[in-house]
């Protein structure tokens, strides 16, 4: 099966990535949210982002101009009914992403594959609330989507050989690698990646290092392009919360336990670079420590 048309659900941080990514390879898309200044804000975001690629010679003017033209975005979830695939990445809740699947359902064609860019959710019980297990499945996007080679193709336990080969067939459409993960909690990168970031919150909680010194340590000790806390602002704290919860109850190994201290930082609505402050302060020139 061909896919031409796409759906994205959320235009969040992944959300409008998901939606250049798609348009710059000659995809349909159509970006809806709950939240006209969402939308608003990818728009910018996306044409701010083609921009920079025009500038390094990646892309050119035309190649621009034609991406942003591919791009509708709506505030009526139910308009993305006639999209051959659908991408859902709105808030790591399960409520919400369940929620969207019962309303839109009704409206999507019988061909539509219906995909989650959940960093932790079981796309096998996701599946099994829409009509449609067998063309359900995971389609995690690494953030930020315009520059990350990887998408985490992952089966539900009813996802179809069709169905997993027409998404194989659109990653390669986009230039990028698959890597194939089973239905386990957090799937293969975030259940790696995320309880090193938990560590790394609780290193800080248990005063064993300020937030520099466990950044410095693993950017100049491991070699990691970001520290785990600059990392962990960059995916969102609320967004670290939810895998590492999933994992825990998942799981039920209590090494998943989320570190208080994160926990902490979410109550606060310190949720890293989307609101301006998590384990570093965004809100001037250069990023400061907050703890
Ligand atoms: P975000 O908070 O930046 O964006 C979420 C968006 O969803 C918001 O704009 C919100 O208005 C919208 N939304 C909420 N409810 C909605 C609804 N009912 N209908 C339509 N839109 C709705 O979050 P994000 O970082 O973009 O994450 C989105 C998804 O992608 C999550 O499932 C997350 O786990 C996954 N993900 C995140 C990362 C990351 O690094 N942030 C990486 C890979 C996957």
């Amino acid at each position: 099966m061909e896919i031409r048309t796409v759906g994205v659900v959320g235009a969040g941080q992944m959300g409008n990535g998901i939606a250049h990514v798609f348009a710059l390879a000659g995809y349909e898309v159509t970006l809806t949210d709950v939240s006209a200044e969402a939308l608003e804000k990818a728009r910018t975001l996306i044409e701010r982002n083609l921009d920079r690629q025009q500038s390094k010679g990646a892309i050119s003017a035309e190649d621009k101009e034609a991406a942003l033209a591919r791009i509708s975005t709506t505030e009526t979830l139910t308009d993305l009914g006639p999209c051959d695939l659908i991408i859902e990445a709105a808030t790591e809740r399960e409520a919400v992403k369940t929620a969207i699947f019962e309303e839109l359902v009704p409206h999507l064609a019988e061909h539509t594959i219906l995909t989650s860019n959940t960093s932790s959710i079981s796309i096998t019980r996701l599946a099994s609330r829409t009509d449609r297990p067998e063309k359900f499945m995971g389609f995690h996007f690494m953030n930020p989507v315009p520059v990350m080679q990887l998408v985490e193709l992952i089966r539900g336990i009813a996802t179809d050989q069709p169905s997993f080969d027409a998404c194989l067939a659109v990653v390669e459409k986009l230039g990028k690698t698959a890597a194939t993960a089973e239905d386990f909690p957090a799937f293969i990168v975030n259940r790696i990646l995320m309880p090193m970031i938990n560590e790394a919150i609780y290193t800080l909680y248990e005063g064993v290092g300020s937030v520099r010194a466990i950044d410095t340590s693993l950017k100049l000790g491991a070699n990691h392009p970001m520290g785990p806390l600059e990392l962990a602002d960059f995916i969102g704290l609320d967004t670290c919360l939810a895998i590492m919860n999933v994992l825990h109850d998942g799981l039920a190994d209590t090494k998943y336990r989320p570190c208080p201290l994160l926990t902490k930082y979410v109550e606060a609505g310190w949720l890293g670079r989307k609101t301006g402050r998590g384990f570093y302060d965004y809100r001037g020139e250069t990023p400061v420590p907050t703890r």
